[in-house]
């Protein structure tokens, strides 16, 4: 069994057919799916899913190209929402400079909020990192010498020093389709090298659907691509691999084992 650790099932591309895209993905051995939030009025809607299907979770949380609409979001809301049984991680939060599509200051601001509230519920904080590693690492280190909280960079495309600063930290690494992308040796190189107990896979769907289904709407089913390739890239077979992660996937989100 496989864990799609991160997915936009409320997203269009999956939403009008979502049942339909579940199914499909069940049928590919993906045993469980993390529905993640990128702005609070459709919190409603990813926690709803969740509610409703034994086999999703959900995370809230403001994904850094919304941050400037998210300018006055406080602690209070998240804690409040976090309180579901199936919200299980806080995010996807961050910082995005590569199309700084929210002033850096605000995108800061509120990826320390969520660091907060990732500290206080003992939820694992998602992070979304693009053209932003040094502020990316320095918060995080800050943040984690003020008392640790559990963490993962998820779709990882980063250096591999950012690599190393982040598993210094503690925090796992999620690796998406973009792994099995022709033009992606360094990050080929950084995934074969990362411990066997801080790795975990996702689809990141709808977008970024992995070779051999690239420029298709991606899906969640496509994590047994991507997670065939990292296996074949690390020396290892499929059920391995899967088993792996989906060990790693309820290490870090206690929530979702209870
Ligand atoms: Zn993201
Ligand atoms: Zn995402």
């Amino acid at each position: 069994m496989l864990i799609d650790s991160h997915c936009h099932l409320e997203y269009e591309g999956l939403v009008e057919d979502q049942q339909g895209v579940l199914a499909r993905a069940r049928e590919a051995g993906i045993g469980g799916f993390l529905n993640i939030s990128t702005r609070q009025r459709e919190w409603g809607k990813v926690v709803g899913t969740a509610a409703r299907e034994a086999d999703v979770w959900a995370s809230i949380g403001i994904h850094p190209h919304e941050a400037d609409q998210h300018a006055d979001l406080g602690e209070g809301a998240l804690l409040e929402a976090a309180t579901h049984p199936k919200v299980i991680g806080i995010g996807e939060t961050g910082l995005d400079y590569y199309y700084d599509k929210s002033d850096r200051g605000v995108q800061q601001a509120l990826f320390r909020t969520h660091i907060a509230v990732s500290r206080e519920t003992g939820l694992p904080l998602i992070v979304h990192t693009r053209n932003a590693e040094a502020d990316t690492a320095r918060i995080l280190e800050e943040e984690m010498g003020k008392g640790a909280f559990p963490a993962l960079i998820h779709c990882f495309t980063a250096s591999a020093e950012f690599g190393r600063k982040v598993l210094d930290l503690g925090l796992t690494i999620s690796l998406s389709g973009i792994v099995t992308f022709k033009n992606a040796k360094d990050l080929q190189a950084v995934a074969s090298g990362i411990p066997e107990d801080r790795l975990l896979v996702e689809t990141d769907a709808p977008f970024l659907a992995p070779v051999p289904h690239r420029g298709r709407t991606c899906e969640p089913a496509y994590t047994a691509d991507t997670a065939g390739f990292v296996a074949r890239l690390r020396g290892t077979t499929p059920e391995h691999l899967a088993e792996a992660t989906t060990r790693n996937f309820f290490a870090l989100f206690r929530k979702a084992a209870a």
